[in-house]
């Protein structure tokens, strides 16, 4: 008989967590009892919320309510199939059209997320003999795209256009005496808003860039659908680029209100992502209500321009003032403002502190963002009133001064 030793073949999970906390870096789900909106319950307390990506407070909109519910009653509550089988409702092919006129694209193709319609297109259209061009700051989902690529990459520094240059020149005579280029393809990928800086890519540069050395942009307009351009139309809008940018892909589980994601193109680009695409081959679509949802969403964005008016006007207000107090908010020019800490310890501090306040604003860590980098990021949204703004922004002047980030 040899003796049978029990270990514990997981047992450096705990471990991992262990050295998580003892960094500062463990997360814990904070728990929400209400609906979305700028008024919820979290953890069991009544707070104003700075949270959410909900940015026209359109999760609890009526009309997209309503049509989520006529659509349950009509379809029932799922697809029942991945698309290329028997999920494919009309439903599906409503939103993408509409979609598709809605950013000025010949054809958009939707996804389950925005997360898997990056990782689907990416690893799609470029392969081995091509080359991808990443902002250092792109989102975990484009690094996770280029990861499934077969495709070489480089990396150029945040938003520089000019070492952005570099690397195309040097791209164009990669291997090659004639200097006719060594790519089949070469993709420029960038964040058309950065989630955790709330700046927006210079796209102006980038596209300029792209058009002299014969590469292709593709613009992942997560933060910026339903935010930039007219009515949210995205970045692209915003810079007036309309034809210059190959691919868009955007997101419907942001301002959009609900879930999933898409890819805007060329009609041949939706067609082979239909073909290749392996998170649209393999999983299943959306529910008929999401799909409905997202539908009449994309029509209140078109007629309630109040909403974006709102945003908008919030957000200068919300921004200046955090500015006057003292405050770094860093280079943001988009709802979304990072309120810098520095330390993860302080991040975290200053969070739990304006939680017992009553406001929710969570902290963003390593390795979310930079170690040194850690801040609290805000997002307003069309749904706060000016009362909302004024309740967070007397906490983070107390709090403020009470942890010694602001003085006087
Ligand atoms: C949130 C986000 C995504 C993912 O979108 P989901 O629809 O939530 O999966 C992709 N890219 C960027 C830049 C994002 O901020």
């Amino acid at each position: 008989m040899t003796a049978v030793i029990r270990t514990d073949p997981l047992g450096f999970i705990a471990n991992e967590l262990a050295d998580l906390r003892a960094r500062h870096l463990y997360r814990s789900l904070r728990v929400m009892s209400s609906a979305q909106g700028p008024d919820v319950e979290v953890d069991g307390r009544a707070c104003v919320s700075f949270s959410s990506n909900d940015y026209l407070g359109l999760t609890h909109h009526p009309r997209l309510r309503a049509a989520a519910l006529a659509a349950v009653e009509a379809f029932g509550v799922g697809s029942g199939a991945v698309r290329t089988i028997a999920g494919t409702m009309a439903l599906h092919e409503e939103l993408e059209a509409t979609l598709a006129r809605f950013k000025g694209t010949e054809a958009v193709l939707s996804f389950p997320s925005g997360f898997s319609a990056n990782t689907g297109v990416i690893p799609t259209i470029a392969g081995e003999a091509d080359l991808i061009v990443s902002d250092s700051l792109n989102h975990a989902s484009i690094i996770d795209g280029m990861r499934l690529s077969k495709a070489p990459r480089v990396v150029y520094p945040h938003a520089d256009v000019g070492a952005l240059r570099e690397l195309l020149v040097r791209a164009r005579t990669d291997g090659r005496s004639d200097g006719a280029g060594a790519h089949r393809l070469i993709l420029i990928v960038t964040d058309g808003v950065f989630s955790m800086d709330g700046d927006i890519a210079p796209l102006p540069g980038i596209v300029a860039a792209a058009e002299e050395f014969g590469a292709a942009v593709m613009v992942d307009d997560a933060h910026a659908s339903g935010v930039l351009g007219r009515a949210g139309r995205g970045s692209v809008d915003h810079f007036g680029l309309h034809g210059r940018v190959a691919i868009q892909v955007g997101t419907l589980s942001k301002a959009v209100g609900v879930l999933g994601g898409y890819v805007a193109g060329s009609r041949d680009l939706r067609d082979l992502l239909i073909q290749r695409s392996r998170p649209f081959l393999f999983s299943t679509s959306a529910p008929p209500a999401v799909a409905a949802a997202c539908l009449e969403a994309i029509h209140v964005l078109e007629e309630e321009p109040a909403l974006h008016e709102r945003l908008w006007a919030n957000t200068r207000r919300f921004k200046a003032e955090l500015g006057r107090l003292g405050f770094d908010t860093g280079a943001s020019e988009t709802p979304i403002t990072p309120v810098m800490m520095g330390d993860s310890t302080t991040a975290g501090r200053f969070s739990d502190r304006l939680f017992d306040e009553g406001i929710f604003a969570q902290p963003i860590v390593f390795p979310t963002v930079a170690l040194d980098k850690a801040r609290i990021r805000t997002i307003v949204t069309a749904a706060h009133t000016d009362a909302h703004l004024d309740r967070a922004l007397g906490a983070f002047d107390r709090i403020g001064h009470e942890l010694g980030l602001i003085a006087g």
